[in-house]
C-alpha cells in the first residue's frame, strides 16, 4: 500500500532522477574546500539567493545556529518569535554553545514580529544588558508568507538600530513562489538567509546558510566547531544542486494540494481549517475528535498524521493530487 505521509514535508525521499544525479557527483575533500560539487551548490545558493557567498550545513537547525554563531558572541542577545524554530525548536543551540542569550517575543497573527514591541525590548548599551544585535524572522511561518513590505520595515528597522538580520528561510522558495516573484526579492533585505534543501525541495540531507564573503567564512571556522565538517560531501550536494535546479516551481503544486485538502476537510462538521491561513503547503485544523482512533484508521489507509491534538498536516512533493482526494475520503469515513 503506498504510504501518504502528511506529518512533515521532510519526509520526502530522492527521487531516481536524484538518485542518480548523486551516483555520479565528482567528489573531493570538503574540508579543504576541494569537492568539486560541494563548491558548486555552494556558488548556485549564493546565486539564486543573491548573496556573495553560502555555505552546505547539515541541517537547518546547524545553519540557524550558525548564523546566531557569526552574529552574535558571548553576552550578546538576538530577537526573536516565540514560537520561531530559531528559538523553540533547536534545543536552545545558541544558549548551550553560543552562550548567546534570546529575547523571544509573540509572532503578530500573520507571522510578523511587531517592530514597535521589538523597539522596547532592545536593550540600552549598559553593563547591566545583553547586547541586542541580532533580529531573526521566520519565512514561511507556519505556512504563512510575510508581507514584502513588512520585510522592508524590518529591514530599515535594523538598520536604524544597528542589528543584523537573520532570515530562517527554511521554506523560503515557497514564500517566494506563493508570492510568484524571485526569490531575491525577499533575501534582499537579509544579512544571512538559511535555506533548507532537505523539506520541500526533496533533498535527503542539507541546508545551506547564505551571506556575506567574511560571514560565511566565519561559519565555516563555527561549523567546523560543530562537527559539521563533512568529506566528500558532494554526493549529498548533488542532491541539493538537483533540488535547486528542478524541485522549486513545482512548489506550487504543494500550494494547490493544501487548499484543496483544507477546502475538502472543512466540509466536515468536526474539522474548522481558517483558510485565510493556508497559504502555502502547511494546514493547522482544529478537530474534535479522538486523535487515537482517528491515527489508527488513517493508519490502516496508509495515511500518516501526526497524534498531537493541534492537527498539522503538510503537503509534498510525494503527495499527488489523487492522493490528496483519497485522504478526504478517507477522513469522511471516519
Ligand atoms: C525544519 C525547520 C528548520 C530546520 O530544520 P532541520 O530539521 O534542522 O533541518 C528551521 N526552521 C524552520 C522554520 C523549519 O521548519
Amino acid at each position: 500500500m503506498k504510504q501518504i505521509d502528511l506529518r512533515s514535508d521532510t519526509v520526502t525521499r530522492p527521487s531516481a532522477a536524484m538518485r542518480d544525479a548523486m551516483m555520479k557527483a565528482a567528489v573531493g575533500d570538503d574540508v579543504y574546500g576541494e569537492d568539486p560539487t560541494v563548491n558548486e551548490l555552494e556558488a548556485l545558493a549564493a546565486k539564486l539567493l543573491g548573496t556573495r557567498d553560502a555555505i552546505f550545513c547539515t541541517s537547518g537547525t546547524q545553519s540557524n545556529l550558525l548564523a546566531l554563531l557569526t552574529h552574535c558572541e558571548r553576552g550578546d542577545e538576538y530577537i526573536v518569535g516565540q514560537r520561531a524554530h530559531t528559538y523553540r525548536y533547536e534545543g536552545g543551540g545558541a544558549a548551550v554553545l553560543g552562550s548567546i542569550q534570546p529575547q523571544p517575543l509573540d509572532f503578530e497573527e500573520d507571522g510578523t514580529l511587531n517592530l514597535e514591541t521589538v523597539s522596547k525590548f532592545i536593550k540600552p548599551d549598559d553593563f547591566h544588558f545583553a547586547r541586542t544585535k541580532l533580529l531573526c524572522l521566520e519565512n514561511t511561518h507556519a505556512g504563512k508568507v510575510l508581507p514584502l513590505e513588512y520585510l522592508k520595515k524590518a529591514s530599515a528597522f535594523a538598520r536604524n538600530n544597528k542589528l543584523m538580520l537573520h532570515l530562517d528561510g527554511a521554506r523560503v522558495f515557497n514564500a517566494a513562489v506563493k508570492l510568484k516573484i524571485d526569490v531575491k526579492e525577499i533575501t534582499q533585505y537579509f544579512d544571512t538567509i538559511s535555506c533548507c534543501l532537505s523539506k520541500g525541495l526533496g533533498a535527503p540531507v542539507g541546508s545551506v546558510l547564505c551571506g556575506s564573503k567574511d560571514q560565511i567564512k566565519k561559519a565555516r571556522r563555527w561549523r567546523k566547531v560543530l562537527g559539521g565538517g563533512m568529506r566528500q560531501a558532494g554526493i549529498l550536494a548533488a542532491a541539493g544542486i538537483y533540488a535547486l535546479s528542478n524541485n522549486l516551481l513545482r512548489l506550487e503544486t504543494d500550494h494547490v494540494n493544501a487548499l484543496a485538502l483544507a477546502e475538502g476537510l472543512n466540509e466536515i462538521d468536526k474539522i474548522h481549517i481558517d483558510i485565510e491561513t493556508v497559504q502555502t503547503n502547511i494546514i493547522f485544523a482544529d478537530i474534535k475528535a479522538d486523535m487515537d482512533p482517528l491515527c489508527d484508521f488513517l493508519a490502516s489507509k496508509g495515511i500518516i498524521i501526526d497524534k498531537s491534538n493541534e492537527l498539522r498536516l503538510v503537503t509534498h512533493l510525494d503527495i499527488s493530487s489523487k492522493d490528496i482526494d483519497y485522504t478526504i475520503q478517507a477522513f469522511k469515513a471516519f
